[in-house]
């Protein structure tokens, strides 16, 4: 692997890859959040300004109805769709390979094999903890608050920032916003405000892009949180803990699509003194997980040595394949061994 971040060589190298590039193909994350999708959106409508014959964004599976507004979005080919041929085809041709917000090849579900398998050369811009060695370049730093904030970095690196246009500043400053909690996150640093005033000044409207994402609610999806926030929140103030859980039966109940429980278990850390909040969703047979903290308890730690996931230290997912009660039951089982590290976090 090439960190070109560090060497003037590798930068060299990359950029005659860049030059000499014909067919380009950018992918994220499954389940993509606005990050994964502002990063890819974002590079996509930069590179469709350059030299290049084609370029293709595509999703490992579909997206929510929240990131249905962004700009390109309607050219997002689905790998998990009647569309997996046309994927494949592409992967198999590019020369040039962007993977965005991930650097565990496992989160791109079943478009794994063909990703490791595609002839191009293949870059990572990521910020996830424990990156994987699958890649000829990798831009990739833990500390950055998004991916977003990377890819503009990236084209920054590359001396190219006056090439960003409106759409892709649109989609750069969606990841910056969503991934830094609406810029209140630690990772929140001078460099995200210098980017997004840089932003800003491309043709963003922030008021614009908050209220597409976030004050785009269904009265389903608003009486779905009612329910949530009622009847299933947890709180155990011995530990310091929230957490909620939800079966496919209630998901149906309320008609919940893709996406809607996007946030929702932000809510149990907004209570005073909790360090940690988690989610644990039943579907399909599988339980997906979202954990959420403050301070220094690593919730990416906690997830990858219990729950098949990772991320980073305030915010990871991670999965279990056994039942919704079972799992639930092995997390509280776990959290007395985390009581004196809980109860030490200043918040
Ligand atoms: P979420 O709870 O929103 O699904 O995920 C929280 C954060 O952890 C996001 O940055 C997401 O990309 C990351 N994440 C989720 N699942 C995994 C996983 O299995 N491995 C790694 N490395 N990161 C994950
Ligand atoms: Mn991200």
């Amino acid at each position: 692997v090439k960190y070109f971040s560090d060497s003037p060589q590798e930068l060299a190298d990359f950029q005659s890859d860049f030059k000499n590039a014909r067919k380009v193909v950018i992918t994220s994350h499954q389940n993509p959040d606005g990050d994964a999708f502002g990063s890819g959106l974002g590079l996509y409508a930069y590179l469709k300004t350059l030299h290049f014959d084609s370029v293709a964004f595509i999703s490992p599976t579909d997206y929510a109805d929240f990131l249905g507004w962004m700009p390109g979005v309607s050219d997002v080919v689905v790998y998990e769709s009647d569309q997996k041929e046309y994927a494949e085809k592409l992967m198999a041709e590019a020369d040039l390979f962007f993977c965005l917000d991930f650097s565990a090849a496992a989160r791109i579900k079943d478009m794994k094999d063909s990703l490791l398998a595609s002839p191009a050369k293949k870059i990572v811009i990521d910020h996830h903890e424990q990156p994987e060695d699958f890649a000829d370049y990798i831009f990739w730093n833990e500390k950055a608050s998004s991916t977003c904030e990377l890819v503009y970095q990236f084209i920054d690196k590359i001396g190219d920032v006056e090439q960003i246009n409106q759409e892709s500043a649109i989609c750069l400053y969606t990841g910056l916003l969503t991934d830094t909690g609406s810029f209140k996150y630690e990772a929140t640093s001078p460099e995200v405000h210098r980017i997004a005033g840089l932003l800003l000044a491309k043709g963003v409207v922030p008021n614009q892009i908050h209220r597409s994402l976030f004050d785009n609610n269904t009265l389903d999806r608003l009486k779905f949180l009612g329910y949530i926030l009622n009847k299933k929140l947890v709180y155990l103030p011995e530990f310091r803990v929230c957490y909620i859980k939800l079966s496919q039966k209630e998901l149906q109940k309320f008609n919940s699509k893709t996406g809607d429980t996007e946030g929702i278990v932000n809510y149990g850390l907004s209570m005073a003194g909790v360090v940690m909040s988690a989610i644990f969703i039943e579907k399909d047979g599988l339980i997906k997980i979202s954990f959420r903290s403050v301070d220094d308890f690593s919730v990416s730690d906690f997830s990858r040595e219990h729950f098949e996931g990772g991320g980073h230290k305030n915010a990871a997912g991670g999965r279990s394949k056994q039942s919704l009660e079972e799992t639930v039951e092995k997390f509280l089982n776990l959290l007395p061994y985390y009581k004196n590290q809980l109860l030490l976090q200043p918040k």
